[in-house]
């Protein structure tokens, strides 16, 4: 556990002392928020970086202080981080240009950070209130609401947030606008002033109709010859794709979820619901 912000500006000290060639990092998570004093400790360091180039010098100069490099829990699937690295109470978790997987890095969001310290050639950046409260609404570890609701008690520029929403929410990654929507109007019940709420909530609807359609002509076109498939280390249970299957195929068993191949039409949409990405398609 991290509890003073000196020992995070200390880490990057020493990891300077590994980083020959320029790199640049952005925290995000409970150690960009313990910079806004928002937290007094943070289990891990959250940070992305730029590009591939920067990931290897970064995962080098970690292992050179002796972190050693683990797997990610089944529990961050959805967050795909690219690597967890840990020493003794220290853990970083060090995600490359895309968090969640989904999330892009975008130029905005490194236009909105801000410089939080300098370490020879490591440059440490710190993310927006806004950007770190968007991916606190579309992930589900311990803690995040109540991140949320810390953030919110601070001025938000909703309008950034807003737009950030709009820019990263396309295509396949529309569904973060259900759990974004769900997130926000958490926090508008317990009494948070979210001024883009009815926006947020008629994309929502939109975004469902949408996707509703698309089911619809997927059932009845036959779709795909694939079935979908229950990966049981990483289902927590949530009986979210149990309620959605149109198909009545998946029922609950053992605290998790099972697939009745017969009555799957391989539609898909327990796949984009599962948000611990437990649910495959295959032939
Ligand atoms: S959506 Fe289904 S498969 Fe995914 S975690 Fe929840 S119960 Fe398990
Ligand atoms: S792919 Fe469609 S039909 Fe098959 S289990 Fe998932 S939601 Fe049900």
């Amino acid at each position: 556990m991290i509890t003073e912000p000196d020992r995070i500006r200390e880490l990057f000290d020493r990891l300077s002392e590994h980083i020959s060639e320029k790199c640049s990092v952005f925290m995000v998570g409970g150690g960009a928020m313990m910079t806004y004093r928002l937290k007094s400790a943070t289990k891990d360091v959250d940070i992305i970086v730029e590009n591939q180039t920067v990931f290897d010098r970064m995962e080098k100069a970690l292992i050179e202080m002796g972190f050693e490099p683990k797997i990610p829990e089944s529990i961050y699937g959805r967050l795909n981080i690219s690597n967890i690295y840990i020493r003794d109470d220290y853990r970083i978790d060090m995600f490359s240009e895309r968090i969640c997987g989904k999330l892009s890095l975008s130029r905005k969001m490194i236009d909105r950070s801000h410089l939080h310290s300098e370490h020879g050639k490591l440059r440490l950046y710190v993310c927006s209130l806004e950007d770190i409260l968007l991916l606190k609404s579309i992930t589900d570890r311990e803690g995040d609401y109540d991140d949320c609701r810390k953030i919110c008690r601070h001025d938000i520029d909703w309008d950034s947030f807003f737009d950030e929403m709009v820019s990263q929410s396309q295509g396949e990654n529309e569904v973060w606008i259900s759990y974004i929507s769900d997130r926000l109007t958490a926090l508008s019940e317990a009494g948070f002033f979210i001024p883009i709420l009815d926006s947020v909530q008629r994309m929502e609807k939109e975004y469902l109709e949408r996707w509703s359609g698309s089911l619809l002509r997927k059932q009845t076109s036959g779709v795909s010859g694939k079935k979908a498939r229950i990966v049981r280390s990483s289902c927590k249970g949530c009986h979210e794709c149990v309620e959605l299957c149109p198909s009545e195929a998946i029922s609950f068993e053992d605290g998790g979820a099972c697939i009745d191949p017969d009555r799957c039409t391989g539609c898909g949409s327990c796949v984009t619901i599962c948000r611990f990405d437990a649910i495959i398609l295959r032939t």
